[in-house]
């Protein structure tokens, strides 16, 4: 691993991981989604964005409705199938 390269924490295992291999998003008022390139951004490892459970904890955790939360889970499922 270089040195310079940046580390970034997966916010629901808190594993550390390359920026460039977490999955980057952002997170709204009871809005997840894609990062934009602006506002708040976190990041999530590709373990746990298959991950069932730890999803449902993190829809839990941002509070996100029914709706927002299955648009999360679909934007996971997307971004799985692009690689
Ligand atoms: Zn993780």
């Amino acid at each position: 691993m270089r040195k310079n390269e940046p580390i970034r924490m997966c916010i629901a295992c808190r594993e550390r991981d390359l920026q460039q291999k977490l999955i980057r998003l952002q997170q709204d008022i009871n809005q997840v989604f894609p990062y934009t390139g602006k506002g708040r951004s976190f990041y999530l490892c590709a373990a746990c964005g298959e991950n069932k459970k730890k999803i449902k904890g993190l829809i839990k955790r941002f509070r996100l409705s029914a709706n927002d939360g299955e648009r999360f889970v679909k934007y996971l499922k997307e971004l799985d199938k692009n690689g």
